[in-house]
């Protein structure tokens, strides 16, 4: 199989060019020179983020596709810029490439990102190709724009503010966990998929969060969920300056995780507390406001779960159990990549 060595770094990126077919008007110059030129739109403000994905950190290439590892490069990325309420328009990428890497495995994982690029409407719009000892790193950086006053930030819940997440939780990472031990023999096949295709095609919530920035609801914070509910959801209590009350009987499963959980005798609620690599988003909005925001998605077919409030007390996340008990969380209990908690 061709790889790479024949092509060398230029012919490379050639071919990348070419598997490209995004072009934005407002992209003046994208792949070909020494940086990229575009235009921004007056009136909005400019947001950036990055993200890096490591072979054996952050995916395995026996159990994720070129395509989907493609797809999920951007996506993660996108789900930034709509946790602030923002749309993408442009990207670029950089590649640390090992030696034996195919031609066909590059074309496939381009024909992923080209996919999310068509489907948002982002441009790619250039990058760096470097070689890479041992195993393949990807980081993409993403452009996006909000409207000047509708940037929503991790900092502005308050005492009494109602939280609420869209989506499922933990399909993603029951999904892992089932790649990871492939002890699916005893669960339906069905559920099974519906969990890994969660893990391995994320969907970015830019549906959910352009409702809410073109609504003219006060959305007091927001955040996409990558380490799990508990801990993200201390980010939006400022870690310790704030409280939660979540109630249990109001969280969001997925038919498919309480049936994995229930064949395998897991505790759902610790699953969906837990999670990790959701993508979805959760944000709290003014008690005036939930009458609004369940209409507005109602109306939008936008799946949106209302699972708590924003409390006083500081740092204390509390569950409150569908048995009528109350249980203390304690934020450490998502993902970390340098505390190596229970997910690697
Ligand atoms: P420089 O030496 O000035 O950094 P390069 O030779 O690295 O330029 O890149 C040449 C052009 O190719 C630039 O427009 C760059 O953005 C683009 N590019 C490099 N690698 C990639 C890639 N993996 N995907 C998309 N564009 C790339
Ligand atoms: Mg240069």
């Amino acid at each position: 199989m061709a790889n790479i060595k024949h092509l060398g770094e230029f012919g490379l990126i050639e071919r990348f060019r070419s598997q490209l077919k995004t072009r934005s008007p407002r992209v003046i110059k994208g792949i070909g020179d020494d940086c990229a030129v575009f235009s921004s739109k007056q009136d909005t403000l400019q947001l950036i983020s990055t993200d890096a994905l490591v072979e054996s950190v952050h995916f395995d290439l026996k159990t994720i596709s070129a395509e989907q590892l493609g797809r999920k490069a951007l996506t993660v990325n996108i789900s930034d810029i709509a946790a602030m309420g923002g749309t993408p328009y442009l990207a670029v990428i950089s590649l640390g490439l090992p030696q034996s890497t195919s031609t066909r495995f590059l074309d496939e994982f381009y024909s992923g990102l080209q996919s999310v690029c068509k489907d948002y409407k982002i441009e790619l719009a250039g990058g760096d190709t470097v070689a890479s000892p041992q195993q393949l790193f990807i980081n993409i950086s993403i452009l996006g724009e909000a409207r000047k006053d509708r940037v929503f930030t991790r900092t502005g819940a308050r005492p009494g503010n109602q939280i609420f997440v869209t989506g499922t939780l933990a399909d993603s990472a029951m999904g892992l966990q089932l790649l990871k031990t492939r002890k699916i023999k005893s669960v339906s096949s069905k559920h099974c998929r519906a969990l890994i295709q969660k893990h391995l095609e994320p969907i970015p919530r830019i549906k959910e969060s352009t409702l809410l920035a073109k609504s003219k609801l006060q959305v007091t914070s927001m955040i996409d969920l990558s380490d799990g509910l508990v801990q993200d959801l201390s980010h939006l209590c400022g870690n310790d300056k704030l409280g939660a009350e979540l109630y249990e009987a109001k969280l969001p499963f997925s038919q498919a995780l309480k049936n994995v959980c229930q064949q395998k005798e897991y505790d759902p609620t610790d699953w969906v507390l837990q999670g990790g690599e959701d993508y979805e988003l959760l944000f709290t909005i003014r008690q005036e406001d939930v009458k609004k925001l369940n209409s507005l998605f109602l109306k939008a077919d936008a799946p949106v779960s209302h699972i708590g409030e924003i409390t006083s007390f500081p740092g204390k996340l509390v569950l409150n159990k569908i048995n009528g008990r109350k249980k203390f969380l304690k934020a450490s209990t998502g993902f970390n990549h340098f505390k190596r908690s229970q997910r690697s």
